[in-house]
């Protein structure tokens, strides 16, 4: 990503009231990935992000977005009348008042989910958020960016995805995963780039590394249209 993007990008945010939200959109759908997929699910997806993985299927979260007052945001969301929401993006650990408000939703005993790019620390997110963390692969394009130091704050419960967009990211993977033990520690996720890899492909490198892991779709954009929006 050159410089110039990323500072617009975060310009963004520069301008922001303090303690209110940068908020793409708002809207209920079918979780389409994780150990939560098929469920109803409310998403409150943050404008602005500080990556560009290559194949990001949200870019239109980098540049728009509404000031919202977070106690809006809650009341939002509670009008739907669904137990599951995430927290998703853009990157949403970029704005400090994603915390709070994940832990005001807890504490109306919603389950919420974080689902984050794995490149900013997640030290002080309330420990009832399940948490589903990228560890981004060489082909990403931001592989270098990814915290380590997260590995140590993620609970046995929480989920880490590996977008695979070639065989290289497979093997890549599959590396990570046993260098670091993640088969044992956590909830571990492959998910396809959608038009780069096949399910059936992955499915077989899957089969053949032996890992016990789990490979998902995204089931979203088999019952939407894949380039669809707020999905
Ligand atoms: S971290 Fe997520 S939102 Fe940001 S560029 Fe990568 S895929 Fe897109």
């Amino acid at each position: 990503m050159s410089t110039q993007h990323l500072s617009h990008r975060l310009k963004l945010l520069e301008g922001k009231p303090p303690g209110q939200l940068l908020i793409h959109e708002i809207y209920r759908s079918v979780q389409g990935e994780s150990t939560y997929a098929g469920l109803p699910c409310v998403f409150v997806r943050l404008a602005v992000c500080d990556a560009r993985c290559v194949w990001c299927d949200t870019p239109h979260a980098f540049n728009q977005g509404d000031i919202w007052n977070p106690a809006d945001v809650v009341e939002r969301v509670l009008q739907f009348r669904c137990p599951l929401v995430e927290i998703t993006g853009g990157e949403p650990l970029l704005q400090p008042e994603v915390l709070p408000l994940m832990t005001d939703l807890s504490d109306r005993r919603l389950q919420v989910l974080l689902e984050t790019s794995g490149m900013h620390s997640l030290a002080n997110v309330d420990r009832r958020v399940h948490i589903i963390m990228d560890l981004k692969c060489p082909d990403s394009g931001e592989c270098s960016r990814n915290d380590w130091s997260n590995l140590d704050v993620l609970k046995p419960t929480d989920e880490i995805k590996f977008v695979i967009a070639s065989r290289s990211d497979f093997d890549w993977a599959a590396d990570t995963i046993r260098h670091y033990n993640l088969e044992q520690r956590f909830q571990v996720l492959l998910s396809p780039v959608f038009d780069r890899v096949t399910p059936r492909q992955l499915a077989d490198w899957l089969l053949d590394s032996g890992l016990h892991v789990r490979m998902q779709l995204q089931l979203h954009k088999y019952i939407w249209d894949p380039k669809a929006r707020g999905v």
